[in-house]
């Protein structure tokens, strides 16, 4: 399961009681990007879920693919934005509140920490199959990546 598939709507509850209306607690399930995200449920959202819905979509769902919100792009920002806030220093417990406070997300930190960890043995594989294929620029760039994330 990717990662993007454990990151979840806090205030679920309560946020499917102004809808009006039963939202998977899942942020990428595709029900809740229609409904939450999409739909014109937003009016029916106070101010202060409203600006963290917003927020949101602005960040993650701004692609003009015809597919959108289902192309695939939000979940690779997502996790982009995972990425950047670990290599600002972050660990899993801080990336929760992190990610609770810009858009009312939550995450298990185990969850967090396994998806880093995941990152990172990728990265490792990258950097050494670059290395036989004698591709110095791809290396480089995959163990500075890597480093971003374990220092
Ligand atoms: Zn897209």
């Amino acid at each position: 399961m990717a990662i993007t598939d454990k990151i979840y709507v806090k205030n679920h509850r309560q946020i499917a009681s102004q809808l009006e209306t039963s939202i998977p607690k899942g942020a990428f399930s595709g029900a809740t990007l229609d409904i939450l995200y999409q739909g014109d449920g937003l009016a029916k959202l106070d101010d202060a879920t409203r600006d963290r819905v917003l927020e949101f979509a602005e960040d993650f769902l701004d692609c003009d693919c015809e597919a959108n919100p289902h192309c695939g792009h939000p979940e690779e920002k997502f996790v982009d934005y995972l990425l950047e806030l670990r290599a600002q220093g972050l660990g899993p417990d801080a990336i929760v509140d992190v990610m609770g406070d810009d858009y009312m997300l939550y995450a298990y930190p185990g969850d967090i920490l396994s998806f880093l960890d995941d990152s990172v043995r990728t990265l490792e594989a990258v950097e050494a199959l670059a290395d036989v294929d004698e591709n110095g620029a791809m290396a480089d760039r995959a163990r500075r990546l890597r480093q971003d994330l374990v220092r």
